[in-house]
């Protein structure tokens, strides 16, 4: 067991303290190593982060280093209180190993966070033999200091997303930065509100706020109220993924209309199962005509200048206008309403493609079902945050992987 403490001492190792002595726990499964302070070194505040004097020492902690070859690894170790002058009362110690309560060494949170990027929690979780929670605890550790840690810096442009995350009408709302050099997830806040999406000016402040130049958003009146009151001077662009998303949903309307109607009629059910099997037949021509409309409408981002594109979009609305398809006119509506904000895209020369956030929102997604096993505002929170918020990891001694 010499060896173990070896090897500790080369790649987990801290100044005012001594690895003793390694030894199998009683049932066998575990290595535990006892660690004390080294002679004459002092303990350090945890809250002013001075040394002080020792007033008296805990409970022996355990402290749960990475596995080794198929045994449970603990720090064995008794805490000092010390009677700190600064803070003027008792404190605990902070052990450089340790991150505050947490049982789990900040070594071992930051390789089980490494691989709950790559693996679910859970499967994480099983993988080195831990729990679910120490899962949690290692991802808010890693997530809570890149939070703190991270450089905004000049945000050009930035995506302004909904994800549903339960039933009920539980969304989220995600903010991404959309540069053409850094794409990173900025912000995730409750519900899509006004108050929501106010909270995330308020964590960049109005500094940087002020600076950005695009924002891309879906037609969300809320969404679209915050920059106009934030962003002033930014060049508003709606997106176009969502207002292809509309158009189909508009088509699955208009299709769903249309299978009621021949339910009523006296026709088989044969649409609920198929989408496309109805155009076969002729007495859906509302929903071939809806299908053609939205497909003419397409054409809109061939078009590169500003002018053209609005004569199209004019053009296509007027026809939706006359066909009496109700789905299909709200749109026409909201998109003559939204017409300067559709525009924009184009006076943006297509830069910002509207595929940058729609690729981050899958991933986004994707890492929403990873997480899973609490699905809670918090846990998703952490997910997402620490899978796209490309945040800073906190120093290590030593790259265990
Ligand atoms: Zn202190």
């Amino acid at each position: 067991m010499l060896a173990l403490i070896t090897i500790l001492n080369r790649c987990h190792r801290f100044p005012g303290f001594v690895y003793q002595q390694a030894r199998f726990s009683s049932d066998q499964k575990s290595i535990e190593i006892a660690v004390r302070p080294r002679r004459g070194s002092k303990a350090v505040c945890s809250h002013c982060h001075e040394p002080g004097p020792g007033y008296d020492k805990l409970p022996e902690r355990r402290f749960e280093f990475i596995p080794f070859w198929g045994f449970l690894v603990f720090l064995l170790y008794s805490m000092r209180r010390v009677e700190c002058r600064r803070c003027q009362t008792v404190v605990v110690e902070e052990v450089p190993w340790g991150d505050g309560k947490r049982t789990l060494t900040r070594a071992y949170m930051l390789f089980l966070a490494g691989w709950a990027r790559r693996l679910s929690w859970k499967e994480t979780a099983e993988a080195f033999r831990t729990s679910w929670e120490k899962v949690f605890d290692a991802v808010e550790h890693v997530v809570t200091y890149g939070l703190e840690h991270r450089v905004l810096g000049q945000i050009d442009a930035i995506g302004v997303d909904e994800i549903q995350y339960a039933k009920g009408h539980k969304y989220l709302t995600l903010v991404y930065q959309i540069d053409l050099g850094v794409t990173r997830l900025l912000w995730i806040g409750r519900e899509r509100t006004i108050e929501s999406f106010q909270g995330f000016f308020k964590v960049i402040g109005d500094e940087i706020a002020s600076k950005i130049v695009f924002v891309c958003s879906d037609m969300w009146e809320p969404y679209l109220k915050v920059i106009r009151e934030k962003c002033s001077e930014v060049l508003h662009i709606l997106d176009r993924f969502h207002i292809v998303a509309k158009m189909n949903k508009a088509l699955d309307d208009v299709r769903a209309g249309e299978s009621r109607r021949m339910l009523r009629e006296g026709y088989m059910p044969v649409l609920k199962k198929s989408r496309w099997l109805l155009l076969k037949r002729e007495e859906n021509l509302k929903t071939v005509r809806a299908y053609l409309l939205k497909e003419a409408f397409q054409q809109l981002w061939d078009y590169n200048a500003p002018y053209w594109a609005g004569e199209f979009l004019d053009e296509w609305c007027r026809q939706v206008m006359r066909s009496r398809i109700e789905p299909m006119k709200k749109i026409a509506r909201s998109l003559r309403d939204h017409r300067e904000l559709i525009l924009n895209y184009f006076r943006a020369q297509k830069l910002l493609s509207s595929g940058v956030v729609e690729g981050l929102n899958n991933k986004a997604k994707v890492t929403m079902r990873k997480a899973y096993g609490f699905r809670t505002f918090r846990t998703l929170e952490l997910a997402l945050y620490h899978s796209l918020g490309k945040l800073p990891e906190p120093e290590s001694t030593h790259e265990f992987f």
